[in-house]
């Protein structure tokens, strides 16, 4: 039974700038993630959060840091779904452009070279992909969103 009404109101899990629930990360995504010295970071425990209004990618548990699309080596899909260039699958490189432009058959091509790779154990998505998991789901849903009926010339 959850008693979500006894929790403080802003959970250690909880975005420090947007309030949204972030995503536990590996620490090795964030140091393999961050764009300066790794001396900085202070905490062990991170969160990816999601809100692709939020400046903020990751935070620590106890709220102590924070970094933003600044401070990441990545452009980072959540942010900027709507960018061509920006990559939706880092580890074998499919940018947002390239899923949008592709026709039905080569968006099937695309999710079986990603399934051939990932059962070929050749991604790496702790330290390439700033969300630190797999990127299946998104690939997953932003195909279906391309698959509903666009209104263009009849
Ligand atoms: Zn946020």
């Amino acid at each position: 039974m959850t008693e979500s009404w006894c929790y403080p109101i802003q959970a250690a899990n909880a975005c420090p700038e947007c309030s949204k629930t972030g995503k536990p990360v590996q620490q090795q995504t964030v140091t393999a993630m961050l764009a300066f010295s790794l001396r900085k970071v202070q905490a062990k425990q991170y969160l990816f959060c999601r809100t692709q209004t939020c400046p903020i990618v990751y935070f620590s548990v106890n709220h102590e840091q924070t970094f933003t699309v600044e401070q990441v080596r990545e452009r980072v899909y959540q942010k900027e779904p709507e960018a061509q260039d920006v990559f939706i699958c880092y580890c074998f490189h499919h940018t947002v452009g390239d899923l949008r432009a592709a026709s039905s058959e080569d968006r099937t091509a695309i999710m079986d070279d990603l399934n051939t790779g990932i059962n070929a154990e050749q991604c790496a998505c702790d330290l390439r992909n700033p969300q630190g998991s797999c990127c299946l789901g998104n690939m997953h849903s932003m195909i279906k969103q391309l698959k509903q009926p666009d209104f263009t010339a009849p």
